[in-house]
């Protein structure tokens, strides 16, 4: 063992040092399950002794990788041999939950399903919601300004955090773990770490807002004919639904063909044959005016022609089984294996020339091989783009992603909604940022990490 990983052993412990097997059977990927390579994983059980392992790899020039949940899906967690990943499960616990104040103060390696657990305990919420909650954690939800299912009502991660605390590359601890809605006491230094992917600090600890617990869910899928009567279907809820929209999720017919009749996995709520779909959901205070008004709502749409059919759920199975269409990636993974995913936003009237742009290309290139499918958040402009052209080379990959992200400028779109850029969406940073934006990051960057030594190489290069 060399030198460095002696002196970090000394600080976190036997317990706090993996290396060998220990770390090779560990994933970097959610998609491929490709194993860690790093040289050992420590693992800190306090911002203190983050706080000296760091000291000491800034003295020796070493690299550092921070690991969450790896639940991560642009490869922000690959680590190199000569490369250490810190992880924070060690540093998972629950330290404060105050349901006066709303807030609740968690170390970074707790998962999003414990505190939204915590949270409803007390009879609040946590707002913030995703497929992967049950791994993902708080610091990786921060890092990567997560988004999810509630986003139209609750807003991203960025809005659920009040305070958070920080560790830079050389050590220095930022503790800036605000309880207050206002404080405009000079910068604020939290954003700097919210959607940075880990290349200005190691977030350690927060403090995140909880909302009030809304007894009231409705829920419904519905088919819709056509994709200009699924925006007026999202204006009509936004506005008969106000407030109490939580969630407006969009599937296109080869997503939920897919995920039901196709796939045998999930049995169609509805018949399978409707251009469109989309989940919506609302959360409130009243169950009984709350299911009536949604019905309410639903019937104007049918009779507007904006929908075909409806499912409402009455039961807790019965909503599962709606989002369980929406959420079971693996199936997707498994059929369309191997598979490119992409994460887009655009303008919501420009959504249907981009997807049906990129399927005609997809076509004219690979004929017979290729296959789309396309479903997102429609209501953040959010679009989940599924690809497969039944060969993942390189040279495959890299034309793909061209077709895919090279549209978006002209359409005023983003490459990355919420996934972040990570190592896989580094290259294409220029659609979606200007020069001078890029060089700023790179300023924030060498202002943080003078040294390069927090993901190397991941979101920016450093010139
Ligand atoms: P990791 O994967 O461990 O790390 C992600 C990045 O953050 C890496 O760059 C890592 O270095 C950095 N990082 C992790 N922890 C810290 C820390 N404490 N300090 C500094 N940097 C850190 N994302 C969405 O936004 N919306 C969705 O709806 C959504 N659905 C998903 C569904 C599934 C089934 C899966 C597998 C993923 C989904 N994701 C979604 C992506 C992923 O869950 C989120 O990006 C999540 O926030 C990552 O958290 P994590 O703890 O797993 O982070």
């Amino acid at each position: 063992m060399d030198k460095l990983l002696n002196d970090l052993l000394a600080i976190v412990g036997p317990a706090g040092v993996l290396v060998g097997d220990d770390v090779s059977q560990r994933s970097v990927d959610w998609f491929t399950g490709a194993p860690c390579q790093a040289k050992a994983i420590i693992r800190p059980r306090s911002t203190e002794q983050l706080s000296r392992v760091m000291a000491a790899c800034y003295q020796a020039d070493q690299p550092v990788v921070t690991h969450g949940g790896m639940t991560g899906i642009v490869h922000g967690g690959v680590a190199n041999p000569d490369e250490l990943v810190v992880s924070l499960e060690l540093m998972n616990h629950i330290e404060e939950i105050d349901a006066v104040g709303s807030t609740i103060d968690v170390q970074a390696g707790v998962t999003l399903q414990r505190v939204q657990e915590a949270a409803e305990e007390i009879g609040m919420q946590f707002p913030l919601d995703l497929g992967a909650r049950g791994s993902c954690t708080i610091g990786g939800n921060i890092a990567t300004n997560a988004g999810g299912i509630r986003v139209i009502r609750y807003g991203m991660m960025r809005q659920q955090v009040l305070g958070l605390e920080a560790v830079l590359s050389d050590g220095t601890v930022v503790s800036s773990l605000n309880k207050m809605l206002k404080n405009n006491a000079g910068y604020d230094l939290k954003q700097l770490f919210i959607g940075s992917e880990g290349t200005l600090g190691i977030v350690t600890r927060a403090v995140l807002r909880l909302q009030p617990h809304m007894p009231s869910e409705q829920t419904a899928l519905v088919a819709v004919p056509s994709f200009d009567a699924l925006t007026q279907l999202l204006k009509l809820a936004s506005r008969e639904l106000a407030n109490s929209l939580s969630a407006f999720e969009a599937l296109w017919n080869n997503h939920y063909r897919l995920m039901t009749t196709q796939s045998g996995k999930h049995a169609p709520v509805l018949a399978d044959d409707s251009p469109f779909y989309a989940i919506i959901e609302t959360l409130g205070l009243d169950e009984a005016q709350d299911a009536e008004h949604f019905s309410l709502v639903l019937q104007q749409a049918l009779e507007a022609g904006l929908i075909t059919d409806a499912v409402l759920a009455s039961s807790h199975a019965q909503r599962h089984a709606i989002w369980a269409i929406r959420e079971d990636i693996e199936v997707l993974v498994h059929a369309l294996k191997p598979m490119f995913s992409y994460d887009v936003s655009l303008p919501i009237p420009n959504m249907a020339a981009y997807v049906e742009g990129l399927e005609s290309r997809l076509k004219a290139q690979w004929p017979d091989a290729s296959k789309l499918v396309v479903f997102g958040h429609l209501g953040d402009g959010n679009l989940h783009i599924m690809i497969t052209v039944r060969d993942d080379s390189p040279e495959s990959r890299r034309q793909v992603e061209q077709l895919v992200y090279s549209p978006l400028k002209a359409f005023g779109g983003s490459i990355s909604a919420e996934h972040g850029i990570g190592l896989e969406k580094k290259a294409y940073l220029s659609v979606s940022r200007t020069p001078a934006e890029i060089a700023l990051m790179q300023r924030l960057k060498a202002a943080l990490d003078p040294k390069g030594l927090l993901n190397p190489g991941k979101v920016i290069t450093l010139e």
